[in-house]
């Protein structure tokens, strides 16, 4: 039966993609999403082998049910649970500092400070610099510290050498830049945000369960999701967008992409003027990631997450190891792995370049090297070994590049300076970590999703 609800069409699920779907079918739109792979979730799925569920990624959610994933699963009455994540380390050589999930908290930032090795002199500038980094920023100050590189903003408080490895450690795992450019704004919005929460979690089932639950949500709202669709082109007319290409035309009154900036201004380019080709092509992106999955036949690893870098002043660990982000989910959601057994994930920095392959692939190597001198004997309970590479992640996501996040979060890219999801096309958005939100990847891929769905629906209903 013909439907005279306005139809929106979804290019791509992933995070930002299906939650901006399903918001969007919750708000009473004809919503239709087209995905390339498939599988939802783009680089937040996850995947079945032997009885483990692994992620394509390396993934931990900052604040959970109570960051914008939470609330898109509860306006869509979507199925999504959480565990948390009760604690984590970070570890700087031999230096171990435990991070609980009340982190912001005067004794544990001094806990923090003395088990990091910072001088006893220095002390109270880091406790300053710590509780400052861990305190949500009214509007007005955030628009000066988005403007301002990380590493800048806390040499005005310290330079306690200990302290600043942490940090510039801390901002590569949140934002996946290193705070010499990521900007002093958004790494504090994702800092303080977890402090405030206290909601380090994992999703349920696997990364993969927060598309695939916001899938379920949109279809149970009378919207659909093709697999094996690839967009090809991004029909205007009259400087109006009326549809997609994707193997046959699926005509739509606005079109919402989720295939990322730039692949997005290709699909369009005929349509826009050279001035904004030019800037939007300008934008950078983070760095890449190459994992290792472990599936093991016994808990190895009794930490639920580490951060680990090698000691800067330790030679033979730097020609050896590399810093290491390794998260083991079946430790918060043991149905991950079967009884006994643990999955562990271990991935490393590195250009986002998909055909930089023999960088990745000793970039993998030290991965298993770093990992062995960690947990030794670790190889001896490996059931498979799968590693991923940075064309891995290309590929999933579709893009040329295979970025950790989207848009690199530098200090030139970020608050008024991010690119407005509204493009100069009407009816035409993007939506995902590219553009619409901020926060650490997949919460900022949420936030946009709940903001591009606000302004699609205003679009729609004018
Ligand atoms: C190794 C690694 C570790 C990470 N760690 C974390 C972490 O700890 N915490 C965290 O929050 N985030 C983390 N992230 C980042 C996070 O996964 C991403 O920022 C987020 O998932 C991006 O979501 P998105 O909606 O922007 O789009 P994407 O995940 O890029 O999805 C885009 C989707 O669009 C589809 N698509 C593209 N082009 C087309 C087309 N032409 N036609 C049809 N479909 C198309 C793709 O197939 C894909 O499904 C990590 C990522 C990686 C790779």
């Amino acid at each position: 039966m013909a439907s005279n609800r306005a139809r929106v069409v979804v290019i791509g699920s992933g995070v930002g993609g299906a939650g901006c779907a399903a918001l969007l079918a919750e708000r009473g739109f004809d919503v239709t999403v087209l995905e390339r792979n498939s599988f939802a979730g783009g680089k937040a799925a996850s995947f079945e082998k032997e009885g483990f569920t692994y992620d394509t990624g390396v993934h931990a959610v900052g604040s959970g049910d109570k960051g914008p994933l939470g609330e898109i699963n509860r306006r869509v009455g979507g199925d999504l649970t959480w565990a948390l994540i009760e604690w984590n380390r970070i570890c700087l050589g031999d230096r171990v500092a435990h991070y609980s999930l009340d982190y912001g908290s005067d004794d544990s930032i001094h806990h923090i400070l003395e088990d990091i090795g910072v001088l006893p002199e220095n002390h109270d500038d880091c406790y300053v610099c710590f509780r400052e980094l861990a305190t949500v920023k009214p509007p007005a100050e955030m628009a000066v510290l988005d403007e301002t590189p990380l590493k800048d903003y806390v040499d005005r408080f310290t330079d306690d050498p200990m302290f600043h490895q942490m940090i510039n450690a801390t901002c590569g795992m949140l934002i996946v830049v290193t705070y010499f450019t990521g900007s002093a704004g958004e790494f504090i919005y994702c800092f303080a945000g977890m402090a405030e929460n206290r909601s380090l979690s994992y999703p349920r089932g696997g990364m993969g369960a927060i598309a695939d639950s916001y899938i379920a949500a949109l279809e149970r709202m009378g919207g659909r999701i093709e697999y094996g669709r690839r967009v090809e082109d991004i029909l205007i007319e009259g400087g109006k967008v009326v549809g997609v290409e994707a193997g046959g035309t699926f005509p739509a009154d606005a079109v919402v992409s989720n295939a990322g900036l730039q692949p997005t201004v290709k699909m369009a380019r005929d349509h826009l003027s050279a001035e904004y080709v030019d800037g939007a092509m300008k934008y950078r992106s983070s760095y890449g990631a190459v994992s290792v999955k472990y599936a093991l036949d016994a808990p190895v690893v009794p930490y639920p997450m580490t951060l680990w870098l090698p000691d800067l002043a330790d030679e033979e660990a730097l020609s050896k190891y590399v810093g290491i982000m390794y998260p083991v989910p079946s430790i918060p959601d043991p149905d991950l792995a079967p009884p006994g057994c643990q999955l562990v994930l271990a991935g490393a920095v590195l250009s986002p370049d998909p055909k930089k392959v023999d960088l990745d692939r000793q970039v993998l190597d030290r991965i298993e090297a770093t990992m062995e001198h960690l947990h030794p004997g670790i190889e001896d309970h490996v059931i498979w070994k799968l590693r991923t590479d940075v064309a891995y992640t290309a590929g999933i996501s579709g893009r040329d590049l295979g970025e950790v996040v989207g848009l690199s979060q530098d200090f030139r890219q970020v608050g008024r300076n991010r690119p407005d999801p509204r493009m100069p096309i009407e009816g035409l958005f993007i939506v995902g970590a590219d553009a619409g939100g901020r926060g650490i990847g997949t919460e900022m891929a949420g936030e946009s999703a709940i903001n591009v769905s606000e302004m699609v629906s205003h679009f729609l209903t004018l």
